[in-house]
């Protein structure tokens, strides 16, 4: 994992900072490279590129790789990026756990482990625990290269200050110095997003598919949030709120009350912490033989146990789950309608109810939205439940450093820390 520390430092202006971010990104996502095509595809002059992509293997970001196909002359050689020239630490924090890992710059992750605490016990005692498996990774894998940190949480997240503002199912977390906190620790910068922008960002990435460009992730946990990609970027709105879905009012519902004060939201009626309310009720009526078998053991009913029961054909279990769908898809429809994707993918602890769910959220959106929106329309169910969030995590990261107004900034003290980022 330890790659190579550069200490070479550039000074550039605006435009020479966007040129370099170019090439950067360019060869990133596209993967062993020609010279000529980098140019090509920048539409930066040969003379340009040239200039760049030295400035860039002087830096250590790009190196120059194996050598290429010739089409008539002397073969040319390939230029890459350089995963390792630094490495990443990201965290996914839940309700009930977070998982933690490192990465190298493409994203492949290292020491992926999850630890169990409720996230309403607090910042105090959730970080701590962060900290310490951080702090585990760095020495198990000899992490001398650290160039930044990447956290999601479950609520949302002012982007630009990285504050957690009023997230409901997170008591004692608003307008937490997250990024404070993490930055004068570790001395690298830090980004805070919604875990569920993280998911949809780590599904682009993990995908590498052209349908993903048009994505809206629906995470449907405890509450229900998604995340929203416009031509491959996440579309975050003015405050960073965008995709807040579980809040949508259910017309037919609205006496439910929300823990975000309003009545009939979605995920009230609909997200986990409702349907593990539902099922204590159904248990304590005997409606659903495979629940009381869980009441009678004295044993807590969870999200697992009703997606259980729907399996082994419960009824109230099985029309639950159906119901969720219906619900999800109800809101799903208008989110077509208006955003008019190509891939809707569900994520978060209910969506492993399966094809139940799925079948009825594909119904419900298919019967409400209109034909043209939904004739190539793809709904499925992600295949990376654990690797999204983390992965979308590292890229929210990566793409902040290789902007170019934050790559001008480090380039000229070599490598990205803490004071030359957040100022
Ligand atoms: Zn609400």
């Amino acid at each position: 994992m330890a790659g190579q520390v550069t200490s070479t430092t550039f000074d550039l202006d605006a435009d020479a900072a966007q040129c370099l971010a170019e090439v950067i990104t360019f060869v990133r996502k596209s993967r062993s490279v020609t010279r000529p095509e980098i140019a090509t595809s920048t539409g930066l002059s040969r003379t340009l590129a040239t200039k760049y992509i030295d400035v860039a293997l002087e830096l250590n970001l790009l190196q120059s790789g194996e050598v290429g196909q010739s089409t008539g002359g002397r073969a040319p050689r390939l230029i890459d990026f350089n995963p390792n020239a630094g490495t990443i630490l990201v965290a996914e924090l839940g309700a009930t756990g977070f998982n933690v890992a490192a990465s190298d710059l493409n994203g492949n992750l290292l020491g992926t482990t999850f630890t169990r605490v409720e996230i309403s016990d607090g910042p105090d005692v959730v970080l701590a625990l962060v900290e310490n498996s951080f702090d585990d990774l760095v020495g198990s894998l000899k992490i001398k290269n650290l160039w930044g940190v990447g956290i999601g949480v479950p609520g949302p997240v002012e982007f630009a200050t990285g504050l957690p503002v009023s997230p409901p199912i997170m008591p004692g977390w608003d307008k937490f110095p997250l990024r404070e906190r993490f930055s004068t620790k570790y001395k690298v910068p830090v980004w805070v997003d919604n875990d569920v922008n993280l998911m949809a960002l780590g599904e682009h990435a993990l995908r590498n598919d052209p349908i993903t460009n048009e994505l809206i992730f629906v995470k449907i946990g405890s509450g229900i949030g998604a995340g929203i990609l416009t031509h491959g970027q996440l579309h975050r709105g003015a405050q960073g709120c965008a995709g807040d879905i579980g809040h949508i009012a259910l017309s037919s519902n609205e006496k439910v009350q929300c823990r975000c004060g309003n009545l009939g939201c979605l995920e009230a009626v609909s997200g986990g912490l409702a349907l593990i309310r539902d099922a204590e009720v159904a248990s304590s009526k005997n409606e659903s033989a495979h629940l009381k078998i869980r009441k009678k053991a004295k044993l807590r009913i969870e999200v697992r146990d009703v997606i259980e029961g729907s399996n082994n054909g419960d009824r109230w279990c099985v029309e639950r789950v159906v119901k969720v769908g219906s619900d999800v898809g109800t809101v799903l429809a208008t989110l077509v309608n208006f955003h008019n994707p190509s891939l809707i993918v569900l994520g978060g602890s209910v969506s492993a109810a399966g094809d139940k769910l799925l079948a009825s959220i594909r119904e419900t959106v298919l019967s409400r939205s209109l034909p043209l929106a939904t004739r190539d329309l793809q709904i499925r169910i992600t295949d990376f439940p654990i690797e999204s969030g983390l992965v979308g995590a590292v890229e929210m990261v990566i793409s902040e450093l290789f902007s170019s107004e934050n790559l001008r900034k480090w380039v000229s003290v070599g490598r990205p820390n803490q004071s030359s980022i957040h100022v």
